[in-house]
């Protein structure tokens, strides 16, 4: 009985979100302009380990942080200062560091930015820097600077700190390790291999996971993680590509047909260094796929034509991203592709059997700065930019990419 009170109650409020959501669909952002991707300096951070006083210490020396200023300002309260790598940027300050305190104490935190940047992300804690968990709303505020301002420009945070270090940060840190960790989980499977395709600006190595026979004439590509800060997106790819890698008969059918390649994260520089936005030569990397003025990108696209040869084509691309809300980039569905509408029925099946009511904003615009143009346009891939919002929950995510794939690799199969 208690069970089925609990369930109506969940019903209730899962029916009573998806009406709202629906009142109220998110326009998503404005559509993209082709800007000048030539290289510009980017800041580096000072790192260290940052004494301050009564054994409370900070840092932000490992790969992901971003802390640019900090200060004790009394007995119970720090203030620090987060800013971008360069400007003009989108509106996404990343921030992540560790602190800890050799005798048990509550300290505020303050989350500075300068020139009206706004606060977006909700901060989370970890012990481990890989379980994490939001702050709670109790220990968390929005403070305004000055009365004249309708923005919050401070956020303000209350932790309980110790020796052990605790981690705080805008999303989970998973950084180009992380990422390697992650590719080599699942190189274990004999019908997956690893490959190095080349280098970012500073010489980190641009990973790609191929799933599937060598031979097959069948691809599908996806990418991840050009914008540092889109973890949530980064963690619906890992659960679409382990569904495609998964053991299920539907699976080991589509490997036979079809072969995977996904470049989980383009720019581990931006993201090792804890950018907002960009790669370490101050540029938007989904900018430059008419360009090419970046190195992440000469790679990714040699990549991608050297797999092409031998009248090999790419049936279907997603690149996976993060913004405010859940939302679907499409290219006007109209328009033939090597897998002509499988992206509005994938996202169509996805959406019935979550129970969702998918945002989806289809665009006319082929022009090839942005990287679904690009394969849409180079390849004839099917293509599609896929938002994940910064709140959107974990298991959703998670089972937004597992339903997405599962979708995808039937609709491929029953197409071919
Ligand atoms: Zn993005």
């Amino acid at each position: 009985m208690k069970e089925t009170l609990l369930f109506l109650f969940f019903s209730f409020l899962f029916f009573s979100c998806k009406t709202t959501e629906k009142a109220t669909k998110w326009k998503g952002q404005p559509p993209v302009k082709a800007v000048s991707t030539n290289t510009k300096p980017t800041q580096k951070q000072y790192k260290d380990v940052f004494n301050l006083g009564d054994n409370i210490y900070v840092t932000n020396n490992f790969d992901g942080a971003r802390l640019n200023g900090i200060t004790r300002i009394n007995d119970t309260l720090i203030s620090t200062l987060i800013t971008p790598e360069n400007t003009p940027i989108n509106t996404s300050p990343w921030y992540a560091f560790k602190i800890w305190s050799k005798k048990p104490t509550n300290i505020y935190i303050n989350l500075t930015y300068l020139n009206n940047v706004k606060h977006r992300y909700h901060p989370k804690t970890s012990i481990d820097g890989k379980n994490w968990n939001p702050i709670e709303p109790i220990n968390y505020q929005l403070i305004r600077t000055d009365t004249t301002s309708k923005s919050a420009k401070i956020a303000q945070l209350k932790l309980a700190i110790n020796a052990d270090t605790l981690w705080v940060a805008a999303q989970e840190v998973i950084n180009s390790t992380d990422n390697k960790n992650w590719i080599q989980t699942l190189v274990k499977k004999p019908f997956i291999k690893s490959k190095s395709i080349g280098f970012s600006k500073e010489k980190r190595t641009i990973e790609a996971l191929e799933i599937g026979k060598g031979s097959n004439k069948k691809m599908i590509a996806v990418i991840s993680r050009q914008h540092p800060p889109e973890v949530t997106g980064y963690l619906a790819m890992k659960s679409f590509v382990e569904t495609i890698a998964s053991d299920t008969d539907l699976a080991k059918n589509f490997r036979e047909q079809f072969s995977t390649y996904v470049v989980p994260m383009v720019n581990p520089d931006g993201v090792d260094n804890g950018h907002w936005r960009h790669n370490v030569g101050g540029i938007d990397l989904n900018r430059d796929w008419s360009n090419k003025n970046q190195p992440e990108i000469n790679v990714v696209e040699n990549y991608y034509n050297s797999l092409t040869k031998n009248e090999k084509k790419i049936y279907f691309f997603v690149d996976f991203h993060s913004t405010y809300h859940d939302i679907f980039y499409t290219v006007n569905p109209a328009l033939k592709s090597n897998a002509t509408g499988v992206v509005p029925k994938m996202i169509q099946q996805m959406g019935e059997e979550l129970n969702l009511d998918p945002n989806i904003k289809p665009s006319d615009n082929i022009n090839s700065v942005i990287s679904t143009r690009y394969f849409f346009n180079t390849f004839n891939a099917e293509s599609l930019t896929y938002e994940i919002g910064d709140d959107t929950p974990r298991d959703l995510l998670k089972k937004k990419g597992e339903v997405s794939a599962i979708k995808l690799m039937q609709l491929l199969l029953e197409q071919n």
